[in-house]
């Protein structure tokens, strides 16, 4: 089924351990990602439903798999903790795609492995449900995370608050080596392992970093600002993550752990949905100040190999934290004034930005339908379809509208412009309220809601008829307030 060629397995002996899948007594296939499949080059087409259940529930090695736990450490919350790794997640191996890119094979929920401590290694079926639901959002909205390629129920129950249904996600990803993965080898004071690893991931990810002057000063750099681009374009469709740890930051710069993430539907910079995140550290406007904190992390474990002195080394890596702030600062105003339908650069463009988002939130207007309908105004629709998604349409609205149109107006014709905007302000997200549904309904047996959401969230740019409702904010009684993962 798949061509493996293991280059993370050939790494030394301290970077992993052997795993087993622990036994599934009646895997049963919920969703496949045929596509994803096909641009992987698996081949499938003799695999049938119980089949195919049988190897992503991880009861069935395919030949050439290597299944291993990764080892990795890690801040949480701002807390070291120099013992994670994979503990409830295994890699099967890594296939070479249709284009040349090598992307990891990963049960996650698959039992317990060497780094388990005291965790059970099961999953529950809603966080997968999630995952999925969410990995594959942000496939079609082209913001860069790890993909969804099966879910699969193993007929065990996982004892959380209650018993819940156990279930298996095959995650795939460029690869799963995090900042973490530095911090585990540096906290040990192993500088020949953090040079093996920087290499692999140079090797891997970085090539061009290879011509450097420096190749670990290059890829440090390369890595921030993969970084600053991604969170940027999270807050620009109102994601949060929810558990920014390090070793929940991939250094490929792919969005990975989609836990107890949630996209905002009223805009409040302040916003927290993660129930383990009880002091906000994690909140939407934070994200770009963590980003920067685990850079900084990723920095100290490379200070060795940036310069012989240490002092020099020091001056390099606050260098790349300044880069990673110019990035994200550039990256963040690109991207809102697209959403604004802004072009060229205007002296006051960033306080045109943060002036609407500032009204948004005294209006408590919803982040992605505001977006959205203020690309139908550009075009010509009536500005009261604006107004109306404020809660209390706060004074400054208007002045605020007068001074868009003085700065949007450029030879673009209003249905160039509107339709420019709606192809960066997306219509359709992966709202809380209706995930939270979808697995409600997924826990007695019915995935039928799952299937549709994951389907209509395929082209969240285009306004079907058909999935209408998914685009309708919650009404206070649907309000997901708070996400488990
Ligand atoms: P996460 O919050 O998903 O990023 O996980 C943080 C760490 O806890 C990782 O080392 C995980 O492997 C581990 N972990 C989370 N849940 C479990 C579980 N149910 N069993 C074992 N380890 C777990
Ligand atoms: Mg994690
Ligand atoms: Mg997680």
């Amino acid at each position: 089924m798949f061509s493996f060629d293991n280059s993370y397995a050939r790494l030394p002996q301290t970077f992993h351990r052997p795993a087993r899948p622990a036994a599934a007594s009646a895997p049963k296939l919920i969703r496949f990602n045929k596509d994803l499949a096909d641009e992987l080059g698996l081949d499938v087409a003799d695999a049938d439903e119980a089949r195919l259940a049988q190897v992503f529930g991880g009861q069935v090695i395919p030949v050439g798999a290597e299944p291993l736990a990764q080892a990795y450490a890690g801040h949480q919350f701002g807390h070291f903790n120099p013992q994670l790794g994979d503990g409830r997640a295994l890699l099967l191996g890594e296939v070479i795609d249709r284009e040349g890119r090598r992307r990891d094979i990963q049960l996650k929920g698959s039992g317990p492995t060497a780094f388990s401590r005291n965790g059970d290694g099961m999953a529950a079926l809603g966080p997968v449900l999630r995952e999925y639901i969410v990995s594959e959002a942000f496939a079609a909205l082209g913001v860069p995370a790890t993909r969804a390629l099966a879910a699969v129920e193993t007929g065990e129950q996982v004892v959380r608050e209650t018993m819940l249904p156990g279930a298996v996600f095959t995650r795939v990803a460029s690869s799963h080596i995090r900042v973490g993965t530095f911090q585990f080898f540096a906290a040990q004071g192993d500088e020949e392992a953090v040079k093996t690893l920087a290499d692999h991931v140079i090797d891997r990810h970085y090539p061009e970093a290879r011509n450097a002057t420096n190749p670990y000063l290059a890829m440090l750099t390369a890595v921030a600002e993969r970084q600053a681009r991604l969170i940027a374009r999270w807050l620009s469709i109102g994601f949060i993550h929810g558990v920014m740890n390090t070793d929940n930051m991939a250094i490929s710069g792919e969005t990975i752990d989609f836990g107890p993430c949630a996209f905002l539907d009223e805009y409040d910079p302040r916003k927290v949905f993660s129930s383990i995140d009880q002091r906000g550290r994690y909140a939407y406007a934070n994200q770009p100040g963590i980003g920067q904190w685990n850079i900084a992390r990723l920095a100290e474990c490379l200070l060795p190999l940036l310069d012989e002195a240490e002092e020099k080394a020091i001056e390099a890596a606050n260098g790349v934290l300044k880069a990673f702030g110019d990035v994200f600062q550039e990256a963040w105003l690109d991207l809102f004034k697209a959403k604004l339908g802004v072009s060229g650069e205007g002296a006051d463009d960033r306080q045109l930005v943060s002036d609407f988002l500032e009204l948004m939130h005294q209006g408590e207007a919803d982040f992605t339908l505001t977006f959205r309908t203020l690309s139908k105004v550009a075009g010509g629709a009536a500005v009261e379809t604006l107004i109306d998604l404020f809660q209390v349409p706060p004074p400054g609205l208007s002045d605020w509208l007068t001074r868009w149109r003085a700065r949007i107006g450029d030879d673009r014709t209003p249905a160039e412009r509107q339709a420019a905007m709606e192809a960066v302000n997306p219509a359709l997200i992966a709202r809380n309220h209706r995930i939270e549904e979808a697995i409600a309904a997924a826990i007695y047996g019915d995935y039928s809601f799952f299937h549709r959401l994951v389907d209509a969230l395929a082209t969240p740019y285009v306004e079907d008829p058909e999935t209408a409702d998914l685009r309708v904010p919650p009404t206070p009684d649907q309000r997901v307030t708070r996400t488990f993962c």
